[in-house]
């Protein structure tokens, strides 16, 4: 399903209806979204809404020097959301040495994680891949690949 925004408000609007769907459900592994695409694309854009949707008040960063972020939701089926950026990682190694694979397991954590074409490999099979496309300075296409 293709989505074209008009604006990083609709971005974030697209993430938070996804959030406030995705409290409704649970699983018996971790939720994880793997967001790919141009660089401006509005991948973290699109994560802000989505903390929005799942209730969390921190600010969403593009991660610099950190790998990942850890937020806690107040909801009953999930209890944290990793926010993972993979732009500086230099080994796949190193994401591993983090705990992804235990935290991708938790079926408590709703895991976001930019980049993730470049830890294909590790991603899981159920993973929602959206796929994020500069069209001009306000416009972007979303992709919900599926
Ligand atoms: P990425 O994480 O994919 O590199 P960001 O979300 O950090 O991208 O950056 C997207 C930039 O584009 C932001 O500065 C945002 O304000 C701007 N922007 C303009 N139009 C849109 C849109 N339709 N959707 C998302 N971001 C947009
Ligand atoms: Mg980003």
């Amino acid at each position: 399903m293709e989505i074209l925004t008009f604006g990083p408000s609709q971005t974030k609007k697209i993430g938070e209806v996804l959030a406030k769907d995705i409290l409704k459900t649970s699983a018996n592994k971790a939720l994880v979204l793997g967001l790919v695409g141009d660089l401006g694309g509005g991948k973290t854009t699109f994560l802000q809404g989505f903390a929005r949707g799942l209730g969390i008040k921190e600010k969403i960063l593009s991660p610099t020097f950190v790998i990942f972020r850890k937020f806690k939701i107040q909801s009953s089926s999930f209890y944290f959301f990793y926010h993972f950026d993979c732009y500086r990682l230099k080994r796949k190694e190193e994401i591993l040495d983090l705990g992804l694979e235990k935290i991708i397991s938790n079926s408590q954590n709703i895991v976001a994680i930019e980049w993730a074409d470049r830890i294909k490999k590790i991603m899981p099979e159920e993973t929602l891949w959206i796929e994020f496309e500069f069209i001009d300075t306000k416009t972007r296409k979303i992709n919900f690949i599926s």
